[in-house]
């Protein structure tokens, strides 16, 4: 097949007019062109008044070589590459342990269904509930005020840190091997839509993504994995820098030499575990701030103009930086077009936000985090201190916000003239529990308000209505990645403790769904490898 990138369409083009383009572009008869698929299908929004699109296509012709030939020295026409996955391994007949994952979230689920379908058979462990059980637990928690359970929630449980989200399925991750493919193909085959292979930002939506992780687990089970739920991993048993087992809360032990360390970022206490038996950790960077909202329909006026509401484009996203003048960098983050902001604290006394959205991005308001870049340097004097920060900030947003699980939120007009807010303007804030009106200065250091200070005027020059005196914002955001990094030599192991695979977001490695679901395929293969040795 041959690939032929940058078709440029205009946005309202008739159902032939790619395969017209087709032809036009390689200069060949209706005849000669066999068939062709979408390969990605982008937009160009740089010019609101004159918004196309951008397709890549793989065709499969008649005469392939010659016209391939003819073409040898277009950049935009090429041999379509191998993107098909090959496995590197198959489980030894003499296997004298299983693997174990630690945790079922994206990179845990990938690590575990690859190294299932390599016939290792691993033992799945999951500090929290099933998929369903979780999702009636963290729901009855946001919309009935029920009691929040520090073990099942938007972070911990089935599916891990993403499921309750917008399911963006992008990242800038380099992958020359074409793992996020994989990752997408096990999506679609779990249910996903197959658009999500060639639209360039998808998404899978909160509602899809629970029945989605529920046919993953039952494709794990059936290549002979085991999975356990409500199994907190409390203790690692190492001998001569060597993992020899681990514990689980209930007590019971069990016997390895290979540990897929799949946690996320908000495992604070298996981290603290690590760290007392010697892992060797390293802080690393992350970023703190708020969740700001807006009208859906600014947000979309001030990216497609007159083409707003138009059904390709879909609710309209953003990403914004600034480079303010002490220093800081402020960016948005995990932008959710049509979405909510959701609790996404795991400690009991403590309040997080994030966002999610479902799959029709139909929701009133469009969300993001505006953060604030910082880094070690911000909380120098120990490998754990970043997490200790974030406590503090987590701890005095509960406060604020009147130490009921309701958030400290504020108008950003008041934001901005640092006054605190008492009233509700046009953009009716979506976070529940609820939210409490009060001053966010006060919610985090004075280097991170005076960036955000002057970072949202600054984004009003490219979203014309970003400053609005009603937009909202909802403290606080500190879970943007991982605090810590759990350093990992070449082959995936440990730096300093054999047969422990850190992997994904929480060991740093990976910042979102689609990064952790590659490096959870890169960590099963390493695993994999090393059990063949
Ligand atoms: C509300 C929200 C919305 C998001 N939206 C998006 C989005 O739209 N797109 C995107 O790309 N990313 C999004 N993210 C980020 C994304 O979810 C994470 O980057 C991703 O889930 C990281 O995957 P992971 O497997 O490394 O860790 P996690 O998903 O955090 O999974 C870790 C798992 O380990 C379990 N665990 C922890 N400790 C133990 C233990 N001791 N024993 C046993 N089990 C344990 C946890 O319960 C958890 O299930 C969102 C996150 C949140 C919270």
């Amino acid at each position: 097949m041959l690939r032929i990138t940058e078709i440029k369409l205009p946005l309202d083009h008739p159902e032939d007019a790619l395969t017209n383009a087709i032809l036009k572009k390689l200069q060949i008869s209706p005849e000669e062109l066999v068939s062709h698929v979408i390969f990605k299908r982008s937009y160009d929004a740089r010019k609101k008044t004159n918004i196309y699109l951008v397709y890549i296509v793989d065709v499969e012709l008649v005469n392939e070589q010659k016209i391939g030939d003819r073409f040898q020295k277009d950049p935009h026409v090429m041999p379509t590459p191998d993107m098909g996955y090959h496995m590197v391994a198959k489980a030894p007949q003499n296997m004298t342990s299983r693997p174990v994952v630690i945790g079922m979230g994206p990179s845990g689920m990938f690590a575990g269904l690859m190294l299932a379908q390599m016939g290792f058979c691993p033992i799945i462990l999951e500090r929290g509930k099933a998929v369903r059980d979780r999702t009636a637990d963290t729901f009855n928690f946001w919309k009935k005020r029920a009691e929040f359970n520090p073990e099942s929630n938007a972070q911990f449980g089935e599916g891990g840190a993403g499921t309750f989200s917008d399911g963006k399925l992008y990242s800038q991750v380099k992958d020359p091997q074409h793992y996020g493919r994989k990752v997408l193909t096990e999506f679609v085959n779990a249910g996903a839509s197959p658009e999500i292979f060639y639209i360039n930002k998808p998404h899978i939506g909160t509602f899809k993504l629970v029945g989605i992780v529920q046919n993953i687990r039952a494709k794990i089970l059936a290549l002979g994995g085991e999975i356990r739920f409500q199994s907190r991993v409390e203790d690692i048993d190492i001998a001569d820098a060597q993992v020899r087992g681990l514990t689980l809360a209930s007590g019971e032990y069990i016997a390895t030499d290979h540990i897929v360390l799949a946690v996320g970022h908000s495992a604070r206490d298996t981290f603290q575990m690590l760290y007392d038996r010697g892992v060797y950790i390293e802080a690393k960077p992350f970023s703190i701030g708020f969740r700001i909202e807006h009208p859906q329909l600014l947000i979309d006026q001030a990216r497609f103009g007159e083409y707003a509401g138009n059904k390709l484009l879909g609710a309209a996203d953003y990403k914004l930086v600034h480079h303010c003048q002490n220093g800081r960098s402020v960016y948005s983050f995990c932008m959710c077009p049509g979405g909510l902001v959701v609790a996404a604290t795991s400690e009991v006394g403590r309040v997080v936000t994030n966002g999610m959205s479902q799959y029709s991005r139909n929701e009133r308001n469009a969300n993001s985090g505006i953060v604030v870049g910082i880094t070690p340097d911000d909380y120098a004097g120990h490998p754990l201190a970043g997490i200790d920060l974030q406590r503090r900030l987590e701890s005095r947003a509960f406060e604020l916000g009147g130490s009921t699980y309701a958030a400290p939120a504020q108008l950003v007009g008041d934001f901005l003239a640092d006054r605190p807010s008492s009233n509700l303007g046009k953009v009716t804030p979506s976070y529940a529990p609820n939210v409490h009106l009060c001053n966010l200065s006060e919610s985090l250091p004075d280097y991170a308000i005076a960036a955000i200070r002057e970072a949202i005027p600054a984004f009003n020059k490219q979203i014309h209505g970003f400053a609005m005196d009603d937009a909202m914002l909802t403290g606080v955001e500190t879970r943007t990645s991982s605090p810590i990094r759990i350093k990992r030599d070449q082959n995936y192991q440990s730096l300093n403790i054999k047969g422990l695979f850190p992997t994904g977001e929480g060991a740093g490695y990976a910042g979102g769904i689609l990064s952790a679901g590659i490096d959870g395929i890169k960590v099963a293969e390493a695993v994999a490898l090393s059990m063949n040795a």
